[in-house]
């Protein structure tokens, strides 16, 4: 935000309808009083405000159904988001999976469709029925602010697809294809980034937080002060393509990517190596399940893979809690006793060996919560202001 447009009516309005909107995030209802006191404003700037956020349909005042009934006394004018003020779509074609759906800015699912994949299918023919489905859910929530896409690769802030290894697509603008098929803004984001950009909007932890992500490949995304960090070309956490040891060859062509060693694809290659039968991970798990020796042991082998990995994360990026997401996450019971020993033992710093590591709290849908999640944050950057919207890389940082 340009600190020369202080001054304008319009821009100062949009900054406090910001943080008026961010303060009712942060907490379940408020009243009046207690907004203008948080926010350094006067209580008739509060007033006038509210009652435009209130008229739009933004938030909703009503002291009764926002506070408990046991709490008596004059409780002032209540007021809270209203959970249906803003919808966003969100997307994920994955390598194997996609799914479409819509949640609104408290976190509740609306709408969900997912479907299965080949992974040779082109990449026209995954757009064609990834717009199908959009303009489904669109009939039902016409009301959706813009639809946020998560992708397996190297997204820049154009929405350009330079490279997705494990499905072999480069080079395409994918958000120019769907922007031409959709009626309303489309935003492109890696998978990694738009899950770590979810982890924060849904919740109301800041600080700074690595996303861990394990599926077929390896990627990390990297939220610091509300902001994902993309670097130059949107490569920014490929920690997959960190070249190491291996002898094997990566999807990407090289020799020795981290991720032929650690991610689901090598588990579940080791795990054939020693004479496991599985067709993928899914199966693996299931086997895990019944108490499998074979499928428990090397879940912990990649729990401790994972751990080496995260005492490496903590002196790249040192954050303050890392969060494991993809199809991997859904392994947790099984990696994270391993996983803690091994961050543990390999911590650099003594603050490391104690450092937070957590499920995903969505599961295998964070990466479509997190693209939904980027437009709806761009939309309460705007101040909830419709008719300015901000731009919808806004969570990407400038
Ligand atoms: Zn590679």
């Amino acid at each position: 935000m340009s600190p020369s447009r202080k001054g304008d009516p319009l821009e100062m309005k949009r900054i406090n309808r910001r943080a008026i909107l961010e303060a009712l995030k942060g907490s379940r209802s408020l009243t009046r009083a207690e907004l203008a006191r948080r926010l350094g404003l006067t209580k008739s700037t509060i007033s006038s405000l509210m009652d435009q956020l209130v008229s739009e349909g933004l938030v909703l005042s009503r002291g009764d159904t926002l506070r408990p009934k046991s709490q008596l006394g004059r409780p002032g004018v209540e007021v809270g988001l209203n959970p249906a003020g803003a919808v966003a779509l969100g997307a994920e074609l994955g390598v194997e999976n996609s799914v479409v759906l819509a949640v609104d800015w408290t976190g509740t699912l609306l709408f969900r469709e997912e479907w299965g994949a080949d992974p040779r299918t082109p990449l026209s023919e995954r757009l064609e029925r990834l717009t199908q489905v959009t303009r489904h859910a669109l009939q039902r929530h016409p009301e959706a602010l813009g639809l946020g896409l998560a992708l397996p690769g190297v997204v820049d802030a154009r929405g350009w697809l330079h490279y997705a290894p494990n499905l072999g697509w480069r080079d395409f603008s994918v958000a120019e294809a769907l922007q031409a098929r959709l009626p309303f803004p489309v935003h492109i984001e890696n998978d990694a980034n738009s899950s770590a950009a979810g982890e924060v909007f849904f919740t109301p932890r800041q600080g700074q937080l690595a996303y861990l992500m394990l599926g077929t490949g390896l990627g990390v995304g990297l939220v610091h002060a509300g902001t994902v960090l993309r670097g130059a070309n949107g490569a920014f956490g490929e920690v997959g393509h960190w070249l190491g040891s291996s002898p094997k060859r990566c999807r990407c062509g090289r020799v020795s990517c981290l991720e032929t060693e650690v991610s689901l694809r090598a588990m579940l290659e080791h795990y054939h190596a020693l004479g496991g039968k599985a067709k993928d991970f899914w199966e693996v798990l299931k086997q895990a399940q019944t108490g499998h020796r074979l499928a428990v042991e090397s879940l912990a082998e990649l729990g401790r893979a994972l751990g080496r990995l995260i005492a490496n994360l903590a002196v790249a990026y040192d954050p303050e809690r890392v969060v494991l997401g993809g199809a991997g996450a859904e392994a947790w019971d099984y990696l994270q006793q391993p996983l803690r020993q091994a961050v543990e033992e390999h911590a650099f710093l003594r603050q490391h060996q104690r450092l937070e590591v957590q499920p995903s709290l969505f599961g295998h849908l964070a990466p479509a919560m997190g693209a939904a999640a980027l437009v709806l944050h761009s939309f309460l950057a705007s101040g909830g202001l419709r008719e300015h919207p901000a731009s919808p890389v806004a969570m990407q940082g400038k």
